[in-house]
C-alpha cells in the first residue's frame, strides 16, 4: 500500500500484550483540563519510571512512518488493536489518513476524544464497524466542564448527538472527581446517555492528583458508588480505576521513540 509521506502530530507509542495494542500518542491537546494526567508526564503512563525519566522527544512519526511502525507491530506481536489518544486525536490535521491507513492494515481502532472539533472528513471515518469512538466527558454540568477544560460542554454533546444519528460506535469515559464530579454528576452523565442509547458504555476512571488541581485520589467506595449510581440508567458501567489497584497485566514495550 502506498502511505503519504505527510507529517503527524503522533511522537509516542507503547504497546502492551495483554491485549495486543498499540496506544498510539498525540501531542497536541485543545482543553485545558485541571486534572490532566500530562502535567505528571507526556510519557504513557504505564511505561517504568526508569525508562519515562529517560526518554527525548524525537519529533513527529510521518504517515509513512507510522504505516511502517504498525506493520512491523503486526508482523513481531501480533498487533490486533490501535489506541488513539494523547493528547487529542482530533487536533492533527491528518486524523482521517491516519485512520485510513489503520483501517488499511485491518485493525481495531478506537480514538479517544473529548468530542470538541470533529471535522467532516474524520466523522465518515468514524462511521465504522471497527472503529470505536472514546469520548471523554469531564462533567455533565457546564459550568463545572468548563472549570474544569477552560471549554463549554455543548459542542460536546452536539457532537455525541452527531455520531449517535451516525450510528458510530461510543463509548463514554468520565472521571469520578471527589468533591467535584461525584456520584449525583455521574448519575446525571448517565442518564443524559441512556437517553440517547442505555446499552452504550461507560468507564468510569478514578482521578489520579496532579499539580496544581486541589482533588485527592478517588477512593474504591467513591468509585463504586458512581458505579452504581450510573448503572441505574445504563447496562455496561466499568470503574476502571480497580484496574489501577489490581495492576496492569501483561508486558507494556516502548516502540517510538526509542531510548
Ligand atoms: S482532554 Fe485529555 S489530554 Fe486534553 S487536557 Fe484534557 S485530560 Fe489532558
Amino acid at each position: 500500500m502506498l502511505v503519504e509521506n505527510v507529517s503527524t502530530r503522533i511522537f509516542h507509542i507503547v504497546f502492551f500484550t495483554y491485549d495486543s495494542s498499540a496506544y498510539v500518542h498525540f501531542y497536541d491537546c485543545n482543553f485545558r483540563c485541571k486534572g490532566c494526567l500530562r502535567k505528571l508526564s507526556i510519557w504513557d503512563c504505564h511505561l517504568p519510571s526508569d525508562v519515562a525519566s529517560r526518554l527525548k522527544f524525537r519529533g513527529f512519526l510521518t504517515l509513512e512512518g507510522l504505516n511502517n511502525v504498525v506493520v512491523e507491530l503486526i508482523s513481531k506481536y501480533g498487533m490486533k488493536r490501535a489506541v488513539l489518544g494523547g493528547g487529542e486525536p482530533t487536533t492533527d490535521p491528518n486524523l482521517a489518513k491516519i485512520l485510513r491507513v489503520l483501517k488499511g492494515l485491518n485493525l481495531d481502532i478506537a480514538v479517544l476524544t473529548n468530542a470538541y472539533t470533529i471535522n467532516e472528513n474524520v466523522m465518515k471515518e468514524f462511521v465504522d464497524p471497527h472503529v470505536t469512538v472514546i469520548v471523554s466527558i469531564k462533567s455533565i454540568d457546564p459550568v463545572k466542564h468548563e472549570a474544569y477544560t477552560g471549554f463549554p460542554l455543548r459542542p460536546v454533546l452536539d457532537n455525541l448527538i452527531k455520531m449517535h444519528d451516525l450510528n458510530v460506535k461510543l463509548l463514554i469515559e468520565t472521571i469520578a472527581i471527589p468533591g467535584f464530579n461525584d456520584e449525583y454528576d455521574i448519575g446525571e452523565l448517565a442518564r443524559f446517555i441512556a437517553s440517547l442509547d442505555k446499552s452504550i458504555p461507560m468507564i468510569i476512571d478514578s482521578f489520579i492528583p496532579v499539580p496544581g488541581a486541589p482533588w485527592r485520589r478517588t477512593t474504591l467506595s467513591e468509585l463504586e458508588r458512581s458505579e452504581k449510581a450510573a448503572s441505574i440508567y445504563l447496562d455496561n458501567v466499568y470503574g476502571r480505576g480497580k484496574v489501577i489497584v489490581e495492576g496492569l497485566k501483561g508486558e507494556v514495550y516502548l516502540i517510538f521513540p526509542e531510548l
